[in-house]
């Protein structure tokens, strides 16, 4: 009798209660969120070793009626798990896509790529590929501009569906980024399988490129491997000077981070390269 005395003052613990009680609270409201027009789409630079911007990364904001703008870290994971990642990444793409077709007219704003990030758990959909390419024809977005950043966890199971689906895409003249470069567990030989343009080099090598040898190292060697691989390389999360001398002294020439400029909206892009063509 005390033992399940015990387990039954553990289930009605009113912390826990109230941690599930939040939960599905956030649960339903990310639900509406799409209904209500609750998503933004941010922007960060992403500049060569000039400081002339060539291109954006897409970042999704949740403008929140009472908490704000949130960050995706506080919901990706729940969007992941109950499936409507599908149709917010849907969201995501199309809003880029518009935004490329948009930029399409405009000679100063043509040049620029977007980059979109996909869930891997977006990508292995079986209609993953259908609704990609209704977006791209309600949005006439040109496609030579998109970039998709996908992660080494797409390639860890089913490897082939994602290689299929990337040539699919590939063939509409979309590129794709590998985000995150490093954090993985996976090994190196699926690079070389694959059709990737780019590597991006995580934030945390970057960041403590010049105090960790080890760091410097594994930058160091991403590089060159993105090099004899003939891919694009790209550093993110460069927050000060020193880092990107580095990152160039050693042949890396596009750059991310607060350094450079936070994800901001697209008026602020804009008018950033507006700025920018007048200097
Ligand atoms: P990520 O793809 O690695 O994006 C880079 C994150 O680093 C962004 O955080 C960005 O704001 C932040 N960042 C950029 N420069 C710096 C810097 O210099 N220093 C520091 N400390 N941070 C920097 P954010 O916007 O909070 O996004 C977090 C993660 O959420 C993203 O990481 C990505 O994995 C995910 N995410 C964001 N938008 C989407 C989306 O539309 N779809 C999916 N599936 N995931 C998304
Ligand atoms: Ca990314
Ligand atoms: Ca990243
Ligand atoms: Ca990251």
């Amino acid at each position: 009798a005390k033992a399940s005395g015990r387990r039954a003052v553990r289930f009605f613990d009113p912390s826990m209660q109230a941690k599930l009680l939040a939960k599905v609270k956030l649960e339903s409201e990310l639900r509406q969120a799409l209904e209500h027009q609750q998503w933004r789409l941010h922007y960060q630079p992403q500049v060569d070793r000039l400081g002339r911007l060539i291109g954006v990364e897409a970042l999704l904001r949740w403008q929140h009626p009472e908490r704000g703008l949130v960050s995706p870290g506080e919901f990706i994971p729940l969007l992941e798990s109950t499936g409507l990642i599908n149709d917010v990444g849907e969201w995501v793409l199309e809003e880029a896509c518009q935004q490329l077709a948009q930029w399409a007219g405009s000679p100063l704003l043509n040049r620029l790529t977007i980059s979109v990030n996909i869930s891997p758990l977006q990508f292995r959909e079986n209609n993953f590929l259908q609704r990609v390419e209704q977006v791209f024809q309600r949005t006439q977005a040109p496609l030579e501009q998109l970039k998709l950043e996908v992660t080494e966890t797409l390639f860890v199971e089913a490897r082939d569906d994602a290689r299929d689906k990337m040539l699919s895409l590939k063939a509409l003249g979309v590129r794709f980024s590998l985000d995150d470069f490093g954090t993985g567990y996976s090994s190196l030989a699926y690079l070389a399988q694959l059709p990737l343009d780019q590597l991006k080099i995580d934030q945390s090598f970057v960041q403590q490129v010049l105090e960790s040898k080890a760091n410097a190292a594994i930058v160091e060697s991403t590089i060159a491997l993105a090099k004899s691989l003939n891919l694009d390389v790209i550093a993110e999360g460069v927050e000060v000077e020193a880092q990107q001398a580095w990152l160039m002294a050693h042949g890396c020439h596009a750059f991310q981070g607060y350094l450079f400029g936070r994800p901001v909206s697209v008026n602020d892009i804009e008018a950033a390269v507006l700025a920018q063509s007048y200097a």
